[in-house]
């Protein structure tokens, strides 16, 4: 039986930047660009070109994505042509294969937020989709407050998505604007729906205001819709948009949508989803969510309690599915195996094959747990992890030793009488045998360290011009100022390559200088640099 194709669509980077706290930057929407196009999306929307310089910026260059790149926008202004409206013209001219229009189908809100007549609405959706469609783009339209629309005026929304749909738009996506319908109802005003436009056209985008996003998302592709809206770990305004890193996992792995549907997202990239989403919430500086489902640490974590030799004998019997399928890792508390299978696909993921009876395993998985107590956190950091797997298994030059640091902070008035706050730094070394000592200056300690580090590495300097911190992290792992820091640091070279590494201590200064180091000596190493003499 072939199966029907379910298309996914992301709006991470639009509508859950909406989130309290969230504001991503260029660089940030890039990388999580570059995420999402690795785990197989169908549509990244990338934001609301000529709403911010951000967004302006990130459509200007629009990022090589295998999939169809999205702006979002408003439809043109009622009274007004659409080539008379600024705003419609910058999003046609934006970068990106799709537009995505916005368009209220809640009669109420036409009257009330709007203040134009239901017909003026319509026209302004016609006339926009026709537009972008004669602009060369894919038109998606979002019929915002779909469902209490069709509660209050069910004519009216059935008009909007008829509208959209006829006027050309490849998508007629039906929004729970509010978050508040249930799955019932979402099931039988998709049906109704449907009618209207067929199922093959039609979207859903669900909100999380009564928990229940992930399971409208599923109820509308039962009742019919082929296209999905969600972001990456459910974040977005409120309580968030429908959980896209639990819904493709159940579309992929449960019968009743496995049998049916196909998406674009294989086995193997379902394996990388657990990866996805922490690197995600290391993005946003925030602790992953333990009890998320599929991909939390403790989502397959069973305690041993009266069924511990029924565990200890088949733990998948206290599964729903196999945590390898989404890239997580079981534990039980009474058996170590599972970490081990865990450490040898982690190591085969950066190209290292070991046997599982290969005795380094244990010791390196023994120094990895208890470098994770102290509170190192390694799914976020592949280039320090990479350097601590190759280095106990043998494999890592040794291109320079620090000798020391030393960092100055100095408040103090400078020349024309302003306080000011410098940072001094100096750092001694020894490469080929001979001390070197480099002394730099930054606007903070990390940067005059920074500085000072790479002033002089001898003949290292050479590999590591190109070096480039991008993004820098600090997280208080147990609160006060006594407590342990973590800081996380992503770098990257001219080739484009990122990284990222990490260091751990109850000094900042310290923490950042450990991750500075392994982001030198994972350059170092994937440039091929020699030994040091
Ligand atoms: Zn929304």
């Amino acid at each position: 039986m072939t199966r029907e194709r379910l298309y996914l669509y992301d709006t991470t980077l639009r509508d859950g930047q909406q989130t309290p706290g969230v504001d991503f930057s260029l660089e940030d929407k890039r990388v999580i660009a570059g995420l999402l196009d690795e785990l197989g999306l169908d549509y990244i929307e990338g934001g609301y070109p000529g709403a911010n310089p951000t967004d302006s910026a990130f459509f200007a260059e629009a990022p090589p994505l295998r999939a169809t790149f999205t702006a979002f926008g408003m439809t043109k202004r009622p009274g007004r042509s659409t080539a008379n409206d600024p705003g419609l013209q910058e999003l046609l001219r934006a970068g990106g294969q799709a537009v995505c229009f916005v368009s209220k189908a809640w009669d109420y809100h036409v009257r009330v937020a709007l203040g134009i007549s239901n017909e003026d609405n319509l026209e302004a959706m016609r006339a926009s989709v026709e537009a972008a469609g004669a602009a060369g783009k894919e038109v998606l339209v979002d019929c915002e407050h779909f469902f209490d629309g069709w509660k209050g005026n069910r004519e009216y929304a059935l008009a909007c998505a008829r509208t959209a749909h006829e006027a050309g738009a490849r998508w007629v996506v039906l929004c729970d604007t509010n978050g508040g319908t249930l799955p019932h109802e979402v099931e039988e005003i998709v049906g109704d729906a449907s009618a209207t436009v067929p199922g093959s056209h039609l979207g859903i985008h669900a909100h999380n205001d009564i928990e229940q996003a992930v399971a409208n998302s599923l109820a509308a592709v039962r009742a019919g819709v082929r296209q999905i809206q969600g972001t990456l770990n459910g974040i977005g305004e409120r309580c968030g948009n429908a959980n896209l890193v639990s819904i493709i996992p159940t579309l992929l792995l449960k019968p009743s949508y496995r049998d049916r549907f196909e998406t674009a997202i294989d086995k193997d990239r379902l394996a990388t989803l657990t990866h996805v989403s922490r690197a995600f919430d290391e993005l946003l500086n925030r602790a992953p969510n333990r009890q998320a489902p599929y991909v939390g640490e403790s989502a397959f974590t069973t305690k041993a309690g009266i069924h511990a030799s029924a565990i200890a004998k088949a733990p998948e019997t206290y599964e729903h599915v196999a945590p390898e399928t989404v890239g997580n890792r079981r534990r039980v508390l009474v058996s170590d195996q599972a970490g081990k299978s865990n450490l040898l696909s982690e190591l085969a993921r950066i190209g290292i094959r070991l046997d599982r009876d290969d005795r380094r395993l244990d010791a390196l998985l023994a120094e990895i747990k208890e470098r994770e107590a102290q509170g190192y956190a390694y799914e976020a950091a592949d280039a320090s992890f990479e350097i601590l797997a190759r280095r106990r298994l043998g494999t890592v030059p040794t291109y320079f030793e620090v000798e020391g640091f030393r960092v100055m902070v100095e408040h103090r008035h400078n020349a024309l009488g302003e306080l000011v706050t410098v940072s001094e730094a100096i750092v001694k070394l020894k490469v080929d045998g001979e001390s070197l000592m480099s002394a730099g200056e930054g606007n903070g300690p990390v940067n005059a360290l920074d500085t000072a580090l790479r002033k002089d590495l001898g003949r290292y300097s050479a590999y590591i011009e190109d070096l480039e911190l991008v993004d820098y992290k600090v997280r208080i792992l147990n609160g006060g100022t006594g407590a342990t820091t973590r800081v996380l640091i992503e770098s990257r070279d001219g080739d484009g390559e990122r990284w990222f590494t990490v260091g751990v201590s109850p000094n900042i200064v310290d923490a950042s200088f450990q991750a500075l180091i392994d982001s030198v000596v994972y350059k170092l190493l994937s440039a091929g640099a020699p030994a040091s003499a």
